[in-house]
């Protein structure tokens, strides 16, 4: 029998590792361990579409649930990996299971911070990372649309965070016609990716749409009633009344299996701490996706990004890597979102957004309905370049960023014709 590759991590990034592997001609022992106990499938429409109940199951998939035994990958589901033995080449299950490796790809993705405060336990406090996840949010969000809330009016949901995914819930809860409240530590939501004028743009987006935004604010407390949720304390010291809470702060990457098998992490991301063909410390071991932390030459530093594109591309990557290529991976980062009628796709990354120039193709005025690409510039480069409403651009926005300087910023400005 050939060599033994395992992927550990059932999600997206391991999906692809998987798909290309085969496609390259891997033809020996390949096994897929995954923790959740579905077939792997793909995020994004677990805050938008497969919330609002427009997208089934099915649709979610990687890959078709019989593509895996088509193509002879043991998969082993419902198996959360409990230690990696470099020296022996083991993985070990929680099953006391062991799996023995010549090259082990780690794409353990990340885990929804956790509230830190009390009341996390109170039922109807919610998160959302899985498809479980979505279908008790959307069971819940339903059954408060449908009038259960023991008061008059609409049901009332406050989302603790003001990032990605906070939004998109928010946008699909007022469509429910629930009463919405997003509490966000910063000023304006999305401040850390976008700054204040673009953050300040999806603020309004939302209050057209009636959603109330609380700023500079944390929780104190979740507060509760019978063991069920009835409000949030903040720092403010307001008390919000909710039926229903969701906490969407941010999530850390998963690298406790690394860290324990002493692989190297990146201190300024958390992430595992990977070369530029997504190698790790140690030279039979890979990583990808959002737990991957990647050098990125284009940027001068090392980026860890939580975006379904990153897991997409690196799982391929990572796996054409596995099988001897030494190319380094280059894509840039990109990510899109959807909220209400508003479609995003942003390309490339700043750090520091608030220090960066801004330039405006088109108008931001009109909402949820603003046609629009944004640039970033640093160091006279574009840095990045976000769309908003304006369709098939991408490639476009991309070779600019790629582009060295100077900026014309004219031609930035007559980019939306
Ligand atoms: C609600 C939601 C909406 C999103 N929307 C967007 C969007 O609009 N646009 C965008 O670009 N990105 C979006 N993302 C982000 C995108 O989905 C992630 O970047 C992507 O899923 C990362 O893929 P991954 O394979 O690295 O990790 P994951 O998808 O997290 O998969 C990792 C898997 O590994 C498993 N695992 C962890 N530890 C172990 C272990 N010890 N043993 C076995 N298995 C283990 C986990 O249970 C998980 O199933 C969204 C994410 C969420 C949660």
């Amino acid at each position: 029998m050939g060599e033994s590759f395992v992927l550990v991590g059932g999600g997206l990034a391991a999906a692809r590792a998987a798909e290309t592997l085969r496609a390259e001609g891997f033809g020996g022992r390949l096994v897929l361990v995954g923790r959740e106990g579905r077939h792997p499938y793909e995020r994004p429409p677990l805050s938008k579409d497969y919330l609002a109940g427009k997208a089934d199951a099915h649709s979610l998939l990687a890959l078709d649930e019989s593509w895996y035994a088509e193509h002879d990958v043991e998969l082993r589901l419902h198996a959360p990996a409990v230690g990696i033995d470099t020296e022996s080449h083991h993985v070990t299950l929680a099953s006391g299971a062991l799996l023995a490796y010549d090259r082990l790809l780690v794409a353990t993705g990340s885990t929804p911070r956790a509230l830190p405060v009390a009341g996390g336990e109170l039922a109807g406090v919610l998160s959302l990372r899985t498809q479980a996840d979505a279908d008790h949010l959307a069971a819940a969000m339903q059954d408060l649309a449908a009038g259960s809330p023991a008061h008059d009016g609409a049901g009332r949901v406050v989302i603790l965070g003001s990032g990605w995914i906070a939004l998109e819930v928010a946008a699909v809860a007022r469509a429910r016609g629930l009463d919405v409240t997003v509490v966000g530590r910063s000023t304006v939501p999305l401040a850390g990716v976008l700054g204040r004028e673009l953050g300040g743009f999806f603020l309004d987006v939302h209050r057209r749409e009636g959603v109330r935004f609380v700023p500079d604010a944390e929780p104190v407390a979740v507060t509760g009633r019978d063991g069920r949720v009835d409000g949030v304390r903040l720092t403010t010291g307001e008390h919000l009344a909710a039926d229903l809470v969701l906490v969407a702060i941010g999530a850390v990457p998963s690298t406790h299996l690394a860290e324990d098998a002493g692989l190297a992490l990146d201190p300024t991301t958390g992430g595992i701490g990977v070369g530029p063909s997504l190698r790790a410390s140690d030279p039979d071991v890979w990583a990808a996706g959002d737990v991957a932390s990647v050098p990125s030459e284009r940027y001068g530093r090392t980026l860890r990004i939580e975006h379904w594109a990153r897991a997409d591309d690196q799982g391929r990557h990572a796996a054409r890597a596995m099988l001897g290529s030494t190319d380094p991976y280059t894509a840039l980062p990109f990510f899109f979102t959807d909220q209400y009628e508003l479609g995003m796709e942003y390309t490339g990354h700043v750090a520091a957004p608030d220090d960066a120039e801004l330039v405006v193709s088109g108008s931001l005025d009109d909402g949820a309905a603003s046609r629009a690409v944004v640039f970033w510039l640093e160091d006279d480069r574009v840095a990045a370049g976000m769309a908003l409403n304006v369709r098939d651009r991408t490639p476009e926005v991309a070779a600019l960023v790629e582009r060295p300087g100077p900026v014309d910023r004219d031609a930035l400005r007559g980019f939306v014709g």
